[in-house]
């Protein structure tokens, strides 16, 4: 039986090996946050994939999406060390 796997860049639940960057299980990354050939994006562009998503499944407004991608991000293995700022921050 598959396990259910959370991305390791934006969080986000894999329910099958297709949701996986290539369709393979053993990557810890899914396919929105990875490019055709299996490799992780740069930050800021997963950041801003994010934000759309938010925005559009969900109908936050931008400053409210950016807020949410910004927390979920930071709590990712992909970029615990990565010092990109890719979000600026308008609320405390
Ligand atoms: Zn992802």
């Amino acid at each position: 039986m598959f396990r259910a796997k959370r991305c390791e860049s934006c969080g986000s639940m894999m329910y099958s090996a297709a949701q996986h960057a290539m369709g393979n299980a053993k990557s810890p990354y899914c396919i929105h946050c990875t490019t055709p050939d299996g490799k992780l994006k740069r930050k800021k562009e997963v950041a801003a994939d994010l934000v759309k998503h938010f925005m559009k499944a969900e109908g936050l407004a931008r400053e409210d999406a950016e807020y949410r991608a910004r927390r979920i991000m930071v709590k990712q293995p992909a970029w615990k060390k990565v010092r990109e700022a890719v979000i600026k921050t308008r609320r405390k």
